[in-house]
């Protein structure tokens, strides 16, 4: 049975008609989901209770049972683990710094993709999440900041998974939260955060949304990179960044390149001019943060004094770097890499 936030309006209009009821019906459901959060039949009290008992009966309506909570020291992090209707487990992360409200959400339990040093990509690929789960992250939340007078601003997709891998129910899902008659969430306060997938990245490229991009680089040669991640075997570094090139001549927006910043591995002065020189001419900018440990990879993070001049020999050579400290580090046992993402 699907999931009530697996429907589009025009996918509830007609299962509304199956039942002989107009379409306006419909709408003041869809507003009852992404106006009011409601998340049971029985919050719609305008509807008869004939049709209420139809909403319960014939689509799902748990979506994600919160597991466990975890609150950072500041309790400015708030990071959830939640159960799917199978038992798989999936996490999403709140983060307020100062008036942002940033969400990190999961497309997928577990990541096909095996990079080394990421948590997820340890645990391997459990299954993909359908649209109406993607959403439901963002609707758990957004309830919970509406019950104090606050919204969520922006939303990455950098959670478990690799999004390009689920392209369809991603994009889905990001259209339906953008939906003017629903939840309304600019497109432009959307990031999605790619392993670097070429295909796909041009096809995203040649749609029209506004949805930021970000691109997982962390290294400057083939060698290196194929070591942290094996999809570079596939798509190398000089196939990526063409793509980037199509993504930005096309859309005309910045791209963002990841770097998580491994002692000794990719933080010298000389792999930063080596990346420099091969982002050259390109209207982006590098987003580094400290690798966060994990239990199976030995790479230890870079320190700040590092971190900065790295910063530095980019900034020299003429891209743009800013440099993320980790937030909500205490808590991020589970899943390491959701600790310290912030919107461009
Ligand atoms: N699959 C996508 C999005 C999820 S991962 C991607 O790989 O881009 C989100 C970001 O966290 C990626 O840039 C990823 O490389 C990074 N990341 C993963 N594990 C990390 C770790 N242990 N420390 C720092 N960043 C990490
Ligand atoms: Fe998957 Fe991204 Fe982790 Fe790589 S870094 S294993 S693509 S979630």
């Amino acid at each position: 049975m699907k999931l009530v936030y697996d429907l589009d309006l025009p996918a509830l209009v007609e299962m509304f008609q199956t039942w002989d009821e107009p379409a306006y019906r419909a709408k003041q459901v869809w507003q009852g989901l992404y106006q009011h959060f409601w998340n049971t039949p029985e919050q719609f009290t305008s509807l008869s209770k004939s049709l209420r008992e139809k909403l319960a009966a014939n689509l799902r309506w748990d979506a994600l049972t919160p597991d466990l909570k975890l609150a950072s020291s500041d309790k400015q992090t708030i990071k959830t683990l939640f159960k799917l209707h199978d038992e798989k487990v999936i996490e999403a992360v709140l983060m307020r710094y100062d008036r942002r409200r940033t969400l990190c959400i999961s497309t997928q339990a577990g990541c096909a993709m095996g990079c080394v040093f990421c948590a997820t990509g340890q645990m391997g690929f459990k299954r993909h999440l359908s649209s109406g789960e993607i959403v439901a992250q963002v609707m758990y939340y957004a309830r919970l900041l509406n019950e104090q007078n606050e919204r969520v601003t922006n939303v990455v997709l950098m959670g478990m998974g690799e999004p390009f891998h689920n392209y369809d129910n991603t994009m889905a899902a990001i259209d339906r939260l953008n939906d003017a008659d629903g939840y309304a969430f600019g497109a432009r306060r959307f990031t999605i955060s790619t392993v670097g997938l070429v295909p796909s990245i041009r096809r995203f490229a040649d749609e029209t949304r506004q949805v930021n991009l970000a691109v997982s680089l962390h290294a400057a040669d083939d060698e290196t990179r194929g070591e942290m991640m094996p999809v570079n075997k596939k798509y190398p570094i000089a196939e990526v960044i063409e793509a980037c090139r199509y993504y930005v001549t096309k859309t005309g927006r910045r791209i963002t390149f990841e770097w998580a910043l491994i002692h000794g591995v990719n933080d010298t002065p000389e792999t930063a001019r080596r990346i420099a020189s091969l982002l050259k001419g390109l209207n982006c900018h590098v987003n580094a943060i400290p690798l966060n440990p994990t239990t199976g990879y030995s790479g230890k993070a870079t320190d700040r004094q590092r971190a900065e001049k790295f910063k530095e020999t980019l900034e020299q050579a003429g891209v743009p770097c800013t440099i993320r400290m980790r937030r909500g580090i205490d808590i991020a046992a589970g899943c390491g890499q959701l600790a310290g993402k912030s919107p461009l």
